[in-house]
Formats: C-alpha cells, sequence, structure tokens
C-alpha cells in the first residue's frame, strides 16, 4: 500500500459514503441527533480538498496530515475519535514508503487502539468499535497468516457486516445512544454502518485493484 493507494480508497470511501445517505441519515436520527451524515460527509469533503498535499507524502505522513484535517473538520463524537484513529495509523507506519499487509495490520490496530482509550470504550458498547475491533483483529490474524489479499478482504466483508448488524442487539453504554436506554434497541448504530460501509468500499477498491 502506498499513498496513492490511500488516495483512491479516501475516494472510494467518499462516493460509499455518498451512496448510504438515507440509511446512515435514519440511523442517527433514530438513537443519536441526526448528524452523523453530515459529520462523515464533511470529513471526506475535507480529505478530497487537501488530496493534492497527500500526493508527495510518505503514507505515515498522509494518515498524519488527514488525521489533523479530520480533527479540524469531524465535529461531534466521531471526529476526535476518527482524527485519532488516522494520526495513530501514521505514527505506525513512519519510515515505510509502501507498508505490506503485516505492517498495514499493526497500523489499524493502532488506530483502533487511539479510538478505543480517546472514547473509553470497548466491544459491545453499540459503536463504530463493533466494526473495528474484530476487523482489525482479522486483519491481524489472516495477514499474520499470509491469507491472500481476495480471501482476505472476502473474510472482512463477511466479518464486518455480520458485526455492524450485531450492534441491533445492543444496548449503549457510549455515546448518545445511551441516554435511550433499551429504545437502543432493534436499531443499528450509525457509527458501526459508516465504518462497515467505508471498510466495504476500501476491500472493494483493493479486489478491483488486485484483478486488473
Ligand atoms: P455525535 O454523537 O456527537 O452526534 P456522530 O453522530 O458523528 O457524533 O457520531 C456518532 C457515532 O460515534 C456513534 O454512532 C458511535 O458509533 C460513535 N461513538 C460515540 N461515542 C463513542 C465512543 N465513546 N467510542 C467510540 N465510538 C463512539
Ligand atoms: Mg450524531
Amino acid at each position: 500500500m502506498n499513498t496513492q493507494d490511500i488516495i483512491t480508497a479516501a475516494q472510494a470511501v467518499h462516493a460509499a459514503i455518498l451512496t448510504n445517505e438515507q440509511q446512515i441519515e435514519s440511523l442517527d436520527r433514530a438513537i443519536g441527533d441526526g448528524d452523523h451524515f453530515i459529520n462523515v460527509r464533511r470529513g471526506c469533503e475535507a480529505i478530497a480538498v487537501i488530496t493534492p498535499e497527500l500526493v508527495p507524502l510518505s503514507p505515515a505522513q498522509a494518515f498524519n496530515r488527514i488525521g489533523m484535517k479530520l480533527l479540524s473538520t469531524i465535529g461531534g463524537a466521531s471526529g476526535p475519535l476518527i482524527g485519532s484513529f488516522f494520526i495513530s495509523m501514521g505514527r505506525e507506519l513512519e519510515g515505510s514508503a509502501e507498508p505490506d499487509a503485516k505492517h498495514f495490520a499493526r497500523a489499524l490496530a493502532a488506530g483502533v487502539e487511539a479510538i478505543k482509550s480517546r472514547g473509553k470504550a470497548d466491544l459491545g458498547e453499540k459503536t463504530m468499535l463493533d466494526v473495528l475491533i474484530p476487523a482489525s483483529r482479522l486483519l491481524l490474524r489472516l495477514a499474520d497468516e499470509g491469507c491472500d489479499q481476495g480471501t482476505l478482504c472476502a473474510r472482512l466483508k463477511e466479518a464486518a457486516e455480520f458485526n455492524m448488524l450485531a450492534t441491533r442487539d445492543m444496548i449503549a453504554t457510549k455515546g448518545r445512544a445511551h441516554f435511550l436506554g433499551e429504545r437502543a434497541l432493534g436499531h443499528i448504530d450509525p457509527g458501526a454502518k459508516t465504518s462497515q460501509v467505508a471498510l466495504f468500499a476500501v476491500c472493494d477498491m483493493l479486489t478491483i485493484g488486485a484483478a486488473s
């Protein structure tokens, strides 16, 4: 993975977020305050604006730049969480021009750890972490086993879909949805949905890229 792959992935995520506008928006309207789609779209647009600046950067610098930009543009609870996710990924990739799958898996794990510590949340609290923690663990394991990219992406997508849907049956203990108690049951967490959409977009981009 090089900086151009990061740029292409960001564009794929942006397009996928726009495609899923209605669902993301209605989920946050149901158990949050309805701004999650707008927050995430604002983040994607900010990355699109700085894309020319990213081109000459290393992957570490590009992730750091993206994280800093997101910290200052996305509002809500998710802004600082997503911003620190990318900054920590960048820190893990320092010194590498083209990290391999194992190194990228370690970077993703560092990013997820940053969300956990910043949000003081863990698995089972009905947040984006319910998709991101299992995805990160799976990627670490499959990359370590030397799994091919096609299988790896298919397995990641399968897990992300399953774990996103599983948030429907959880009571939130973090974020705005925790004020709702049992009334949050039956609704998918918006952050879990955007995480699944983003993961699908990156996996599809990698799979199509590998096939061409
Ligand atoms: P806000 O809740 O401030 O309106 P957003 O609507 O942009 O911010 O984001 C809401 C999402 O943020 C939730 O669906 C959840 O996935 C995630 N989230 C909220 N609090 C936390 C936390 N402490 N740790 C991890 N994720 C969180
Ligand atoms: Mg919200």
